[in-house]
C-alpha cells in the first residue's frame, strides 16, 4: 500500500526571523521526508505532502507591528517574505508554506470551535480582567508589568516573575501598570470562552489516544500521562477567548471575542495543507479520509502540552478525521558549546551568518544529523567538533574516495568505466555493503525511518570505512605508473566508483546538493532508494563513460567556525539574565586582596559574627539533578542534607551546568532559608554560587564545591 504521509514541523511565530533551533528542526524533518520520497519502486512508494506556515496571531505581534508603525498584516508579510533564504539557503524543501492568518485557517478554526460547541465542550465564565482605560483595551499577561509580590522585584510580567521564577496571577502584582500608557489598570468584569477539557469524555478520549503504539516516544506517553493525572483530575479548563482589541480569528456569535493564538495556531497545519491542495488540484477531503494518510509532525519539547492535550482533544471532540492519523515526533533543544542559546552570552549562531560566511550549508546538515536520535534529547553544537566530525567523516571518508579515483578514469580510460568486474572486486563491494548482520541498507533505511540519523550515518561511514581500506590497499597510484596494470587499475577505480555512487544514495537525505552533482557527474537520474539493492548496485556503472569530476566539498576551515559565533553583546538587556542564586553571604576570602585587586564588587557592610551564624549553611548532597520543562534558566537539584529526607531546591544556574554535570557532587546550601513557592513547585533552600558583579562582562556561574571529605549535613562555620 502506498504510504500518504502528510508531513509538518512548528509553526513559527511570526514575530522574529529564523534562529537557529528553527533550522534543526527543518533539517530534521527535511531528511526524513527526503528519505521518504527515495521510497519510489512498487510496494515501497510513498507520496509525501511536506508543508509549513508562518503563526500570526496574538499580542506580541499586535505590539511589535505597532512600535513599526505598521499593521499586524503588514509586520507579518515582511517575516514571511523572508523565510525563503533560510529554506532555501538549507535546502529546506517544504511544498508549501502559509499562514495562520489566511481564509483556510479562518474557515477551519471556526468550524472546528462550532463542532466542539455542539458537542458540550465550551462553555462561558465571566472573570475579572485588568483593563487600561487610557487605550481602551484588556490587558494580555505579557502587557502588565508591576512588583512580583513575592521576591518584590520590579517591573515583572503579569504571569511570571524572571528574577525569582515565582508564577502568580496578574492581579497578585503589586503596583501594577499597563505596559503601553504606564497607567494603573483596573479590573473589569469579562465573559471569557472555555473549552472544558475537564469534562470525563476528554481523559478517557486522551489516554486512549496517547497509548495507541506508534504514536508518541515512549518518554512522551509518560509525561503527558503525568499530566492527566490518574482519573484526570489534572486536566484544566482552558480560556480561548481574548478580547478586542486583538490580531486574530473572530470567535463565531461572539462580538468583540477572538481565539486566543494558541487555539488557530494548530489548525494552521491543515490551513497550509488545503492550501496546497486547491493550488495542485487534490481533493483535500478524500485524503483526510483515506485510511493510507498519515500526519507526522515534528515539534520541539517546549510546545508539547499544546500539541498533545488541547490538540488531540480538539481534533477529536470536532470529529476530525485527522485524528486518528496524528504521530508526533519530539526533539529535544540545540545548545551551543553546552550552553542554552543568549545573545549576550556571545552563543548564539545565525543562520544567516553561517550562509553569509559561505560555509556548506550540507555540512550543517551532516552534522545535525549525525547527532540526531528519535529520544526527546538536548544536542550540542561545538565548533571543534561539527570542524572534525565534518572533515573527517564526509571530506576524509567520503569525497575522498571519488577524488582518489576519478582521475584515472578520465585520464586513462576516456572517461569510460569497466564493463565487468573481477572477483576480488565483486567481493569487496559486498563486504562493504553487508554487515556482519545482512545487508546494511536496509539496517540504515530502518534508522532513517525510525528517525536514528546518527545510527543510520555512523552505519554508512562504516560503509566508507571499507570503501577507503580497498582503495588503500590496491593503491590505483601505484598501479597507474605500470603499464602491465592497466586492467587492474580500472577495476579498482571502477568499484570504488561503484561504492562512491552508493555511499551518495545512502547519503542523499542529508545531502541533496551534493547529491544532485554525483548524479551529473555519474550520468544518472534521481535515487531511489531500491538503487542499493541487487543488481542495481554495479550493473548501471558497468561499461558507462562518465563525466568529468569536479571537487565535490571543501574542507571546513576552523577559522570560519570562529566567525560564525556571535561576539558578546555590549550590556543592552536589563537584569532578564541575572541568576536566581546570588552568594550573598560575605565571602571571608577578601582579606587576601594585594596583589590583583582591581574591580571586584564592592564589599558589603560590615555584620557581626552572630549575623553570620543566623545564616545556616550546610555541605548538601546532589543525588539528582534535572532539567525544569518551561523554566529557561532553571535546574531542579534534590539534595541530601542530611536529615533523612531530600530536599527540592531550584537554582538558576542552567546557563553554566549540564545537570549530569552536577550529580554525585557536594555543594553548599543555606539550609534555613525559608521555603519559598516558585512556579514549578516548592525550593527548600539555595545552594551558593560565585559570580562576577558584571555578568554581561563576566557570565561564568560557579557553583561551590567542599574539598573533598566533607559529609552531606556538616555545618560551614
Ligand atoms: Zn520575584
Amino acid at each position: 500500500m502506498t504510504r500518504k504521509l502528510f508531513v509538518t514541523t512548528a509553526l513559527p511565530y511570526a514575530n522574529a526571523a529564523f534562529h537557529i533551533g528553527h533550522m534543526m528542526e527543518y533539517i530534521q524533518a527535511d531528511i526524513w521526508v527526503r528519505f521518504q520520497r527515495m521510497q519510489r519502486d512498487a510496494g515501497t512508494q510513498r507520496v509525501v505532502h511536506f508543508v509549513g506556515a508562518d503563526d500570526t496571531h496574538g499580542t506580541p505581534i499586535m505590539i511589535a507591528a505597532e512600535k513599526e508603525g505598521v499593521t499586524p498584516q503588514e509586520f507579518v508579510a515582511k517575516i514571511a517574505a523572508g523565510r525563503a533564504q533560510y529554506l532555501d539557503g538549507f535546502h529546506i524543501a517544504f511544498d508549501n508554506w502559509h499562514s495562520t492568518d489566511s481564509p483556510e485557517n479562518v474557515d477551519l478554526s471556526q468550524s472546528i470551535y462550532r463542532r466542539l460547541r455542539d458537542n458540550g465542550l465550551i462553555y462561558t465564565k465571566t472573570v475579572d480582567r485588568f483593563y487600561d482605560t487610557a487605550k481602551g483595551m484588556f490587558l494580555a499577561d505579557r502587557n502588565i508589568k508591576g512588583e512580583c509580590p513575592v521576591c518584590h522585584a520590579k517591573d515583572q510580567y503579569g504571569d511570571n516573575c524572571e528574577v525569582c521564577g515565582a508564577a502568580y496571577q496578574p492581579t497578585e502584582l503589586i503596583n501594577p501598570y499597563s505596559v503601553f500608557t504606564g497607567s494603573t489598570p483596573i479590573l473589569k468584569p469579562s465573559e471569557q470562552y472555555f473549552f472544558k477539557l475537564s469534562d470525563p469524555r476528554c481523559f478517557q478520549f486522551l489516554k486512549e489516544w496517547l497509548n495507541t503504539p506508534g504514536r508518541l516516544q515512549p518518554e512522551m506517553v509518560n509525561k503527558v500521562s503525568e499530566w492527566l493525572g490518574e482519573n484526570g483530575e489534572k486536566l484544566a479548563d482552558w480560556d480561548i477567548s481574548r478580547d478586542a482589541p486583538y490580531f486574530g480569528i473572530p470567535i463565531p456569535d461572539a462580538p468583540g471575542k477572538f481565539f486566543y493564538v494558541w487555539l488557530d495556531a494548530p489548525v494552521g497545519y491543515l490551513a497550509s495543507l488545503k492550501n496546497y491542495f486547491e493550488k495542485k488540484g487534490i481533493d483535500y477531503e478524500a485524503f483526510l479520509n483515506d485510511p493510507a494518510a498519515e500526519q507526522v509532525h515534528f515539534i520541539g519539547k517546549d510546545i508539547v502540552s499544546f500539541h498533545l492535550l488541547f490538540w488531540p482533544a480538539m481534533l477529536n471532540f470536532s470529529g476530525h478525521p485527522i485524528i486518528d492519523k496524528l504521530k508526533v515526533n519530539v526533539h529535544g533543544h540545540l545548545t551551543v558549546n553546552n550552553e542554552k542559546m543568549s545573545k549576550s552570552r556571545g552563543t548564539g549562531i545565525s543562520p544567516l551568518r553561517y550562509l553569509d560566511l559561505k560555509m556548506n550549508p550540507e555540512w550543517l546538515r551532516y552534522y545535525l544529523a549525525f547527532k540526531l536520535n528519535a529520544k526527546v534529547e538536548d544536542l550540542d553544537f561545538t565548533g571543534e567538533d561539527f570542524v572534525a566530525r565534518v572533515n573527517s567523516d564526509l571530506i576524509g571518508k567520503y569525497v575522498n574516495i571519488a577524488s582518489r579515483c576519478a582521475g584515472f578514469i578520465a585520464k586513462r580510460f576516456d572517461g569510460k568505466l569497466a564493463s565487468t568486474l573481477s572477483d576480488d572486486a565483486k567481493q569487496w563491494i559486498a563486504r562493504a555493503l553487508n554487515g556482519e548482520h545482512g545487508e546494511r541498507q536496509a539496517s540504515i533505511a530502518a534508522n532513517f525511518e525510525a528517525r536514528e540519523f546518527g545510527k543510520a550515518l555512523r552505519e554508512i561511514m562504516e560503509v566508507a570505512d571499507v570503501a577507503n581500506r580497498y582503495v588503500d590497499e590496491n593503491k590505483p597510484w601505484i598501479l597507474a605508473k605500470d603499464e602491465t596494470k592497466t586492467a587492474e587499475l580500472h577495476d579498482v577505480c571502477t568499484a570504488a566508483l561503484i561504492l562512491f555512487r552508493q555511499l551518495t544514495i545512502l547519503l542523499s537525505p542529508v545531502l541533496p546538493h551534493v547529491a544532485a552533482q554525483v548524479r551529473a557527474f555519474l550520468g544518472d537520474d534521481a535515487y531511489s532508494w531500491d538503487d542499493t539493492q541487487g543488481e542495481r548496485v554495479t550493473a548501471p556503472l558497468l561499461g558507462r563513460t562518465i563525466n568529468a569530476y569536479s571537487h565535490l566539498m571543501q574542507r571546513v576551515d576552523a577559522k570560519m567556525v570562529e566567525d560564525l559565533f556571535d561576539k558578546p553583546a555590549p550590556a543592552a538587556t536589563p537584569a532578564a539574565e541575572t541568576a536566581v542564586t546570588t552568594a550573598e553571604p560575605a565571602a571571608p576570602a577578601a582579606a587576601v586582596a594585594t596583589a590583583e585587586a582591581s574591580d571586584i564588587e564592592p564589599l558589603a557592610p560590615e555584620i557581626s559574627i552572630d549575623d553570620f551564624t543566623k545564616i545556616d549553611l550546610r555541605v548538601a548532597k546532589i543525588v539528582n539533578c534535572e532539567h525544569v520543562e518551561g523554566a529557561g534558566k532553571l535546574l531542579r537539584l534534590t539534595l541530601d542534607v542530611g536529615e533523612g529526607r531530600y530536599r527540592n531546591v531550584f537554582s538558576g544556574i542552567k546557563s553554566a551546568y549540564q545537570p549530569e554535570q552536577l550529580i554525585g557532587k557536594l555543594t553548599v546550601v543555606v539550609a534555613n532559608l525559608a521555603p519559598r513557592k516558585m512556579k514549578f513547585g516548592v525550593s527548600e533552600g539555595m545552594v551558593l554560587c560565585a559570580s562576577a558583579q558584571d555578568e554581561k562582562a563576566n557570565p561564568g556561574l560557579y557553583l561551590l564545591e567542599p574539598v573533598s571529605g566533607a559529609q552531606p549535613g556538616m555545618r560551614i562555620r
